[in-house]
This record gives structure tokens, sequence and C-alpha cells, in this order.
């Protein structure tokens, strides 16, 4: 049917439905949750229905039942009964769904998925399992950010997201941060995010490029919580994109502050740390029955010669018995091993480099706690990378 699709505001409105089954009480709970006056009329009431707290009439449905209504849905499993609604409805000018034959009904209901505030309804050509499965694939699209849903023009106060980002791979962000990205006006972003996420967005989406590195800093960390602050003051929605986690080493907490600070509204949504994903995507399980029941994750970028109130207490490390993973030490890796083994740490220990884990450029070297640096460098092997030091390192080679 070359139908005229419409959205109805059935808001108090009287609709009546014929009919006590399992088709029924779905329609019934539907158009209640619209808020319509759903009155149903049936011999035998489910107790779904009755749970509803809407209008029932307990007897066999007769021609006046349409009187007054905008819109009548015949869902009783006899086809004369639905055949006799119909005709009742169409007398008065009403609408009417037929539950048994949608081509011999004057309106069809659709499929519908609701997001944020947007209604899809889809028709399949009379086959409900079409128009489900197409609007199942499009509801779960919306909810990864997959269509381009966004407001425009943001609704209320501007907000900012820190979001998490992970290791590297579009594919490990969460859902929840996908979607914040989706529907952002501005993106404040790192150089170790998923910048492959950067060519989805909309050409009206801001992309502020922070493209930190250890030695390049386009945007200090004052200027940063400044823009952030900035643009959620101006109404828009703010997505702070990280690399791994926002507060695993990134920062996230003074940005955090700053937003507090101002009066901002701002949220955290986790990611997949560098740190775990890191050793996993090298087939390296940080912990492992009979080898290592924990682990530390520790920055590298202090000079490990410092005392350890100023830093990492290093001969602490090397006494314990526990897996290492080292972030931002490929600049001090020869100075940390020497510190680990000095104080402890057999030289021999398998210890590995992940070097841009969860990307195309992913390459994994292993050597001795001794010699890693060297490997390393003989591989042409730098940051970003995440090292592991301990026996899981060779646990599954
Ligand atoms: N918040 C981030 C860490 C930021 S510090 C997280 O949770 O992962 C930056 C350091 O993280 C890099 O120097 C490197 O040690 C590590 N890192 C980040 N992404 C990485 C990747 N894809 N592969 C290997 N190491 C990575």
């Amino acid at each position: 049917m070359n139908g005229f699709p419409l959205l109805l505001d059935l808001t108090g409105r009287r609709v009546v439905v014929v009919g006590g089954g399992f088709v029924a009480s779905r329609r019934a709970r539907g158009l209640n949750e619209a808020g319509a006056h759903v009155v149903v009329v049936a011999t035998d009431v489910a107790a779904e229905i009755a749970a509803l707290g809407v209008e029932t009439v307990p007897r066999p449905f007769e021609e006046a039942d349409v009187e007054g209504a905008w819109l009548v849905m015949a869902c009783t499993d006899d086809a004369a009964v639905n055949a006799a609604v119909g005709a009742a409805a169409e007398r008065r000018r009403i609408f009417c769904v037929r539950a048994d034959a949608a081509a011999s009904g004057t309106a069809r209901t659709s499929a519908v998925a609701r997001h944020e505030g947007i209604t899809v309804a889809v028709n399949g050509d009379d086959d409900p399992a079409r128009s489900m499965a197409l609007r199942d694939a499009i509801a779960a699209a919306l909810e990864l950010g997959e269509l381009p849903s966004r407001r425009v023009r943001a609704r209320g106060a501007g907000s900012v997201a820190l979001v998490g980002g992970g290791p590297g791979d579009p594919e490990l962000i969460t859902v929840r941060g996908r979607r914040l990205v989706a529907q952002a006006d501005v993106v404040v972003v790192d150089r170790l995010a998923p910048r492959e996420l950067l060519d989805t967005l909309g050409e009206d989406v801001e992309v502020i490029d922070c493209g930190k590195s250890a030695h390049r800093h386009n945007l200090t960390q004052a200027e940063i919580n400044a823009v952030l602050v900035d643009r959620a003051a101006a109404g828009k929605r703010v997505v702070r994109l990280k690399g791994g986690d926002p507060f695993v080493f990134g920062r996230g907490g003074e940005e955090w502050l700053a937003c507090v600070a101002a009066g901002i509204p701002v949220t955290v949504v986790p990611g997949l740390s560098s740190a775990l994903a890191g050793p996993a995507l090298a087939g390296i399980p940080l912990t492992h029955r009979g080898v290592a029941a924990d682990f530390t994750v520790v920055s590298g970028h202090l000079d490990p010669g410092r005392p350890a109130d100023e830093g990492v207490d290093w001969p602490g490390l090397a006494a314990h018995a526990g897996t290492l993973v080292l972030l931002m030490a490929m600049e001090r890796l020869d100075l940390i091993a020497k510190e680990l083994i000095e104080h402890g740490r057999a030289s021999e220990t398998p210890t590995a480099v992940v070097h841009r884990a969860a990307t195309a450029e992913q390459r994994v070297v292993r050597a001795p706690l001794a010699g890693i640096a060297a490997a390393a460098d003989r591989e042409g092997v730098g940051a970003p990378a995440v090292v592991v030091i301990g026996d899981v390192v060779d646990v599954l080679q």
C-alpha cells in the first residue's frame, strides 16, 4: 500500500482495542504508553491487559463500541469479528488497524524504534518480520552512534564528557563513548585516541586536536582545560576523547576538576586502558594461575634514580613478585631495567614491549629484562608502547 505515514497524538483520546489476547495486550500497552484513553472490548481479558489498569468492556464486540473513538484496533483471532470491527469503524470514518489482515484495515501499525527524541517507524510491506528486523538494525545503529541522529543544535546547557577511547582500534571504545562522540558538537582529541572515529563526525563538528605526545604539546593542559570549559559554557556538548582510560595517566582528573571549578557538568566514560589491552593483544595474560596473582601499572616517564617519595618505588617493585606494566617507559627502559635488576628482579625475567597495540602498526618485542632495551632499539620499536615484565610474558608462548 502506498500509505501516508503519520505520527498520531493520542493523548487522552479514546482508542478502542477489540480482543483480549497477546496482540491486543501489546497494542493496549503501546497505546497506554502513548497516553491514549484505551478501552479494551473482549470476552476474555488477558492478565497483562488487566494489569495495565485500562478500561475494559468484558463482553463480545458490539457495533456501538467504536462510537467516539479516534482509532480502532481489531485484534481478535476471529476474522469475522475483526471484519465487523473494521466495517463499524469505516462507517464512522474512524481508522482501523486489522491485526489478522493488515491489508484489509485502513491504518497500519509500524515497528518502532525510539532514540533520544527520534521516532523511527518501519512498515515492511505488511511483513512484520521484515519490519522488525530492519527496525532492530536501525535501533542498534542509533544506539552505537553509527547513524547521524545528532541534534544539530544542542538543547539546554553545555557539558563535558571525558571519554576513554580505548587503545586505538575504533572497535575498542565503549558503546556509551561511541554514542557520545556521535552526539558531540565539539571533540577535543588526543594523539593516542582512536582517531579513525574523527572521520565519522559531521562537518559542523568542531575538532580540536591536542596532538599530545611526550615531546610535542600543541596545547598545554591549562589550554585544554580552558577550551573544554569555554565550549561547554557556550552550550556545546563537548567530548574529550582520550586514549585508553581518562583516569589512567590521562590527566582526566585535572580536566574534571577544571570543569567542576567552572560549574560545568562533567561525566567520565571509562575506557579500556592500554595497560590492559596492550598485553592482552600481545597474547600476555597479566595474571595467570600459579604464575602471577597481581599486576602493578607504573609510569616510566620519571627518572628511576629519583627518591621513592618523589616517584616510583623501583626497589619495592623489584622485590615484589607480581607482573609489572610500564607506560611511557621507552625513553628510560634501559635505566629502569638496570634499576629493577639491581634491586633483585632476575635479569632473565621475560619482558615484552607492545608497540602501538590495537593499531595496524602493532609490534611486539620479547627479550629477557636485561636485554629488552637493546632488543627494542635493534627492532626500531619505541614509544608509544606498553612494557610487560614477568613470567606471564611467556605463559602462552
Ligand atoms: N590513558 C592512557 C595512557 C596515557 S599515557 C591509557 O589508559 O592507555 C600514554 C602512554 O600510554 C604511552 O606512552 C604508552 O605507554 C601507552 N599507550 C597508549 N596507547 C597505546 C597503544 N595503543 N599501544 C601501546 N601503548 C600505548
